[in-house]
């Protein structure tokens, strides 16, 4: 698309957006009686207003039914989860019994890595980008001490070639395949947190398996974000956060797949009550008898209010639909860079990648000079996006909530701030 550096074309872009009307699904934070421009879902996507009557319809099976509520209402506790797993599987590219909400993000993290991390031999290595988000380091680097290994010797990291801020794809295929059979898993973000360069999963998965080792994906800031084929590429397993582009707000169920190949298979796994066969879980036998499938790794019964605020988010996706939202995402993110190239910009440069399939909304800008200084600045117009250590600040426009307009009023307010 040609775009215009005009607040018309921007209007014009909103009028044919067939996903403008979510906006008004949605609480807004005010600014000076306005509503600010929120460019954060990457970091806490916003309160869909169905989140409030999903949460207090819980509140009331509570109130009138008391422990009756595991069984009685429409939505009974017991089976919360299941209601989730079909909108949840459409959104990664999964099949509703390849995905479970449960947990928090990094819990998942070791979950997984104990059934899919298990050093035998030479293959004992862990692939990770470089720069992963500091819980993914710590949780891998964890992984590796429990089983007395040292990652010095065991960590693989992937960097960026000298000179360049991002991972290319066929260095990082010739990673994998240069250490071959002494990978034991390969787990890289979907998105980088700070660059938001989007990685070629499939690459990644067919490289790994190629070689012999697992694979699987932290999905925080893809998911919700970028359409994800888990079960058609292969992928073993993936875990993901529901507070980002989810909705599903703060500390939200966090998400989790595993590929069905695994389903029948006895792997190692931490178990809990909650992973134990349904028909049989209250006669509280003494002997774990899987679910099957990923739901067998469910530890606890869930915080019901938190999946019923994922639910309320999910259902906007099933209408919304990840394909139409990844369209709108393109020309959204394409007219901020289109915007933001207009603006004459010694201050900072754009890290993110350029080419749009690899990335998703966020642009991430490196200021040179102080980067919290114009983040305050942006702040008292009105404008929420985010500052990460050392000098990046993160821009996302949500293709779920965010306009066109927004974005050109962002170009201009970030103008005159440069100014
Ligand atoms: C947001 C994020 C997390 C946060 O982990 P929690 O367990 O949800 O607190 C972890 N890893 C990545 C890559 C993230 O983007």
């Amino acid at each position: 698309m040609n775009f215009e550096n005009t607040i018309a074309f921007a209007k014009s872009l909103d009028q044919s957006d067939t996903l403008a009307s979510f906006q008004n699904q949605f609480h807004f934070p005010a600014h000076a009686g306005k509503k600010a421009i929120y460019f954060c879902g990457n970091s806490l996507g916003l309160q869909p207003k169905s989140t409030r009557a999903f949460i207090e319809n819980e509140l009331r099976d509570w109130e009138s039914m008391g422990v009756k509520g595991h069984t009685k209402p429409e939505k009974p506790w017991v089976s919360f989860h299941e209601l989730l797993a079909k909108n949840m599987g459409d959104v990664v590219g999964a099949k509703p019994d390849e995905v479970v909400m449960m947990n928090s993000l990094t819990t998942n993290l070791h979950l997984m890595m104990v059934s899919f991390y298990r050093p035998k031999g030479k293959r004992t290595k862990i692939v990770i980008e470089g720069g992963a988000f500091p819980s993914d380091q710590y949780a891998v680097k964890s992984q590796l001490d429990f089983h007395g290994l040292d990652p010095k010797d065991h960590l693989i990291e992937l960097t960026p070639r000298k000179g360049e801020n991002l991972l290319r794809t066929e260095d990082i295929v010739a990673t994998i395949n240069q250490h071959g059979e002494s990978i034991a898993l390969v787990i890289p973000a979907g998105v980088n947190y700070l660059t938001g360069q989007l990685y070629d999963l499939q690459a990644i998965t067919k490289a790994a398996k190629a070689c012999g080792a697992c694979v699987g994906f932290d999905l925080a800031h893809a998911v919700g974000n970028v359409p994800l084929k888990l079960h058609d590429w292969g992928v073993d397993f993936a875990v993901w956060c529901s507070y980002k582009y989810l909705n599903s707000g703060p500390g939200g169920i966090a998400g989790c797949f595993m590929h069905e190949s695994h389903s029948l298979k006895k792997l190692p796994r931490f178990e809990g009550w909650w992973g134990h066969n349904k028909e049989k879980r209250f006669a509280m036998g003494p002997n774990f008898e899987a679910i099957g499938g990923v739901e067998s790794w469910q530890l606890s019964n869930p915080p019901i209010f938190q999946l019923a605020s994922a639910q309320a988010s999910l259902e906007l996706f099933a209408q919304a639909g990840i394909e139409n939202l990844r369209k709108k995402s393109l020309l959204l993110t394409g007219f901020l860079e289109f915007l933001m190239e207009k603006i004459p910009h010694s201050r900072y440069e754009i890290i993110t990648p350029k080419n749009p399939i690899e990335r998703g909304a966020q642009l991430s800008i490196k200021v040179h000079g102080s980067a919290t200084a114009l983040l305050d600045k942006l702040d008292e117009k009105g404008i929420i996006c985010d500052f990460r250590e050392p000098d990046i600040i993160r821009v996302a426009p949500a293709p779920l909530y965010n306009s066109f307009s927004e974005v050109f009023l962002f170009a201009e307010i970030l103008r005159e701030t440069l100014d």
